[in-house]
This record gives structure tokens, sequence and C-alpha cells, in this order.
């Protein structure tokens, strides 16, 4: 019988900037055939295939190294940072992973791309990404519907400012849920702000109570 593949986008998580180790590499190697092709994406992922028979012992071992792994398709991206220069806690690094681990994964109409960035410096590209996050100060500053490729290219807006982690993360779990609930198969979000309208979708979160 064929064996199946399975697609994954794997990293190293978040922290300081991009990094794998090689004990991470080696584990990695192990499910691969050495023909096989690696793709490194802009997205800081590697996207791999490994083989179904042996995906929940690769799940153990990426854990065991710190790989983490996410499904490739119709989901949310693993979250974009910059490279917290300005340290963990002062540039929200705890925040970021918990957005993450809400977040990454999600199912979505197509595949939906998270930035995060520590300050308004703004290393992480935030403002060309479906959803970009910006720390300032004690707060954030949410943005949606960026997109960095193609001729229609453009920034994203800002949906809501001075939010709390709190309220960030509820916030854009909304989002994605009004997007989930009325986007159309395969329709890109920022196609979707578009058509649906930017305030309509403040509008129906009733946004102006998470505004300080
Ligand atoms: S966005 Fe700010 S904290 Fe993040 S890497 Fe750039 S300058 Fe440093």
């Amino acid at each position: 019988m064929t064996e199946r593949y399975i697609p994954l986008a794997i990293n190293g998580g978040i922290g300081y900037g991009s990094w794998l180790k090689p004990k991470q590499l080696i584990v990695l190697g192990e499910y691969l055939g050495e023909d096989q092709e690696i793709e490194l994406t802009t997205l800081q992922q590697l996207i791999v295939k490994i083989p179904e028979s042996q995906f929940e012992d690769a799940k153990k071992k990426f854990d065991e190294v710190g790989l983490y792994y996410y499904k490739v398709g119709n989901y949310v991206k693993s979250l974009r940072t910059c490279n917290f220069c300005k340290g963990e806690e002062e540039e929200g690094m705890p925040v970021a992973k918990e957005l993450n681990n809400r977040i990454a994964g999600q199912e979505v109409p197509f595949t939906l791309r998270p930035a995060y960035t520590g300050c308004p410096v703004g290393c992480g590209e935030p403002l060309v990404n479906d959803i970009g996050v910006m720390k300032k100060k004690e707060h954030y500053q949410l943005y949606i519907g960026g997109q960095a490729k193609g001729y229609n290219a453009k920034v994203g807006q800002l949906f809501a400012d001075d939010l709390t982690s709190e309220e960030l993360f509820d916030l854009v779990d909304r989002v994605l849920e009004v997007y989930r609930q009325n986007g159309r198969k395969r329709e890109k979000f920022s196609k979707f702000i578009s058509r649906y309208g930017f305030e309509n979708i403040k509008e129906e979160l009733k946004l102006g109570k998470l505004n300080h």
C-alpha cells in the first residue's frame, strides 16, 4: 500500500529571533527521506511531509526537542514575530506566545497570516499581514486586512487601540469567528474585509466597548 504523507509547517517556536538547533534538525531528518525537498518559507517555517505511519511518533519527538508543528492549508498560520530585541517582558513575548497558542491552526476560509511586533518600530511587519498586532507601551494595537503580495498590496487598518492582552485575545478570536461565519470558501481575509465591510465588522463586534 502506498504511504500517505502529512504536510506540516515547522519552526522553533516564538523566541528571540528565529532559530533551530542541530538536535532539532537531526530529529526532523529522522522522518524525511534523503532527497526529500524542504521548503523554506518567508514565514519563518519549514514545510515538510511526514509519513502518516510515523506521525504520532514524530509529534512526540518534536515535542521533546521543542519543534513546533502546524497544519498546512486553510488555517491560521503560526504568528510571525519580531526579534524581541528589547527584552522578553518589555516587548510582550508571553502575550505573543499565548496569542499563537490560541489562534494558530484555527480553521478559516483561506490561509491567514498573523504577525506580532514588540514595539512601534514594527520589525515583524504587522501592517502587511492579515492580522497585525503592535505593542505600544503597555497596550496593544490590532490591525486587520494587510496584504504584502500582489499589485493590490496594502497596509492593514487600525481596528482597535489601547487593548489589554485579554482584550486582544478576545477580539482576535471574535474577528476570526466573523470571518469563519461569513467568509466565502477560499476568500482571502483582505478581500473578505473589502466585501463585508471594515465598519460592519466593527459594528458586529460592538467594538466601541473595547476602545478606551
Ligand atoms: S519591533 Fe521593536 S522590539 Fe521588535 S525587534 Fe524591532 S525594534 Fe526590537
